[in-house]
């Protein structure tokens, strides 16, 4: 039986898939149907054996995103191997703390290159690819809670995400009337890498959880039904939206 959220016969590009919530999206959209390509630059072992479990053509992509090299290629072997690319998840993203005081231009450059230069230049790419073929194309970004907040300690990351919510509406608004669906997702607090240092630090860990009305940090798996809906035709009116998943942070 189909559902307007089943993704067979189409094919999707999550980046940063190895692990966390890139892996937890690629799994979802297999499960729902998709063929997956990932890319990155740690083999994603684990994220190929739980596509192929779920019956899906899985392509593995070496890439590394502090530059846009690599995207053309990325584009040219995802469609080798899986014929056509119709979704395209980029969730590849880096964080560095330091007081603002502090901050170097370094750790400023590379998130901003990994986080949000690597993730317009996907899109345009993606985009191109959609248009060239008169298709219909979903793209889901990785946005934050700091695309809505301020944050402590980490301004490259909070520069980055807002700009990842701001491209997002800018392509939903252009392409919206060319088949394009541009959303983003915007997780709360995540048990990943991204957060050990969070999660080590006893008094901003204890801070975070007393304000998370769900009462629980998230774990990956929790964003896998938001990327399902937004990869699938269930979401077909919805452009430019920043979707939270964040066990009700932002309404406190
Ligand atoms: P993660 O476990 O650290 O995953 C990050 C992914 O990005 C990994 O696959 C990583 O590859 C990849 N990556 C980083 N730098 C890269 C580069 N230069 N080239 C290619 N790939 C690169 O963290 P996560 O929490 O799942 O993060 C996924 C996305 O969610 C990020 O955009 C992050 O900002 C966002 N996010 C996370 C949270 C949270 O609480 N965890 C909250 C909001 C948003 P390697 O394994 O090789 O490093």
């Amino acid at each position: 039986m189909t559902t307007p959220f089943d993704l067979s016969g189409k094919t999707a590009l999550v980046t940063g898939a190895n692990t966390g919530i890139g892996q937890a999206i690629a799994v979802a959209l297999a499960q729902a149907g998709a063929d997956v390509a990932v890319a990155g630059r740690t083999p994603p072992v684990e994220t190929q054996a739980m596509v192929e479990a779920a019956g899906r053509r899985f392509v593995s992509i070496s890439a590394d995103f502090t530059s846009i090299e690599p995207i053309p290629r990325i584009m040219e072997e995802a469609v080798a191997g899986l014929g056509k690319l119709d979704i395209l998840v980029n969730n590849a993203g880096i964080i560095r703390r330091a007081d603002s005081i502090d901050f170097t231009e370094a750790d400023w450059d590379e998130v901003m290159t990994v986080n949000v230069k690597s993730t317009f230049f996907l899109c345009q790419a993606f985009g191109r690819h959609i248009m060239g073929r008169n298709a219909k194309g979903k793209i889901i970004n990785i946005a934050s809670m700091l695309s809505f907040q301020g944050g402590i300690r980490v301004p490259s990351y909070t520069a980055s995400k807002s700009g990842v919510a701001g491209i997002t509406k800018l392509l939903a608004c252009e392409w919206a009337g060319k088949g394009i669906n541009v959303n983003a997702i915007a997780p709360g607090y995540v048990e990943t890498n991204n957060t050990t240092a969070l999660r080590a630090d006893e008094k901003r860990n204890a801070e975070i959880l007393a304000r998370i009305p769900a009462g629980r940090w998230s774990v990956p798996a929790d964003m896998a039904g938001p990327a399902v809906f937004l990869a699938s035709d269930a979401s077909d009116y919805v452009h430019g939206t920043i979707l939270p998943v964040d066990g009700g942070w932002l309404a406190r």
